[in-house]
């Protein structure tokens, strides 16, 4: 953990809002703990149940699905199961409902997989980490995969070749996909401020985005814990997303 700077620490919600409300274009960059509150539990929440034994690094990846496809489609299954039973939270609807007072002023991107912000009503959200409620093929889809529905199954495969379907996130070491990290990228160097909400900052390229923002415009993290973000924001604001996304985005700002 750094210490935040004394200059961000001293920054307060009054002068954030103040921010807000000069800047011509925002940039949201959300992280798990955007979905906390709604109860999403993050990766550094303790798996609980079955899942206990094994750490999310060891299940997000290509390597862990080949080998083990069941276990790690159920572990995608239970999540996005748990997703579909919780709504999004007053933060997620705060950040909707300034995008739809202020078109084209505040783009939201995303390493969420939850689409919590899509079901507040966040119109273009930057998803760069996938989609859990969406599955893909793992391997390049024959004619064969195409010419059938899938053999349900854990997880379904093709009939004909047996290629499987996969969830469509980005597992650890996968590339994230060209066009929403360039639209991201865009965001980034397009706004005037940018508040990162409720990530450690320890994914990249995602954390970058931040970095990279908070060189031409002002960056602003909003979490109730240190994150590795603090020592290059402008304002660090020490409480969560649900409480504080209102005030900063407020009708008023
Ligand atoms: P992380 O788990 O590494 O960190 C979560 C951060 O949120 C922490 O810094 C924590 O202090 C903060 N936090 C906790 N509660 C909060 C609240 N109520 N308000 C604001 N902040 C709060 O998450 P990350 O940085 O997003 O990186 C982990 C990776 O895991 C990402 O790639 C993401 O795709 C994936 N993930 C996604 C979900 C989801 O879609 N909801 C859930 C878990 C993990």
């Amino acid at each position: 953990m750094k210490e935040q700077s004394p200059a961000a620490a001293h920054m307060t919600l009054a002068t954030v809002r103040g921010w807000v409300r000069d800047a011509g274009r925002i940039a949201l960059l959300s992280g798990a703990g955007m979905s906390a509150e709604s109860g999403v539990p993050t990766f550094r929440d303790a798996q609980t149940g079955l899942w206990a034994r094994f750490r999310p690094e060891e299940l997000a990846t290509e390597d862990a699905f080949r080998a083990n496809p069941a276990t790690v489609w159920d572990w995608y299954a239970m999540r996005r199961d748990m997703v579909a039973k919780v709504a999004p939270n007053a933060g997620h609807a705060a950040v909707a409902a300034f995008q739809q007072r202020h078109p084209n002023r505040l783009t939201v991107i995303t390493q969420n997989v939850d689409g919590l912000h899509q079901r507040a009503g966040s119109p273009g959200v930057l998803a760069l980490h996938g989609s859990l409620l969406e599955d893909k093929w793992l391997d390049a889809p024959r004619p064969c995969c195409l010419s059938q529905p899938p053999l349900e199954g854990r997880p379904p495969r093709c009939a004909v070749c047996g290629n499987l379907r996969r969830p469509a996130v980005v597992w650890f070491g996968e590339m994230l996909p060209v066009d929403v990290l360039a639209a991201a990228e865009a965001a980034a160097r397009a706004c005037d401020l940018m508040l990162v909400v409720g990530t450690s900052g320890v994914v990249y390229p995602a954390a970058g985005l931040a970095r990279s923002a908070a060189a031409t415009a002002r960056m602003v993290v909003v979490n109730p814990d240190a994150s590795d973000l603090d020592d290059a924001a402008h304002a660090v604001l020490r409480g969560t997303a649900a409480a504080l996304l209102p005030q900063l985005l407020q009708e008023d700002t």
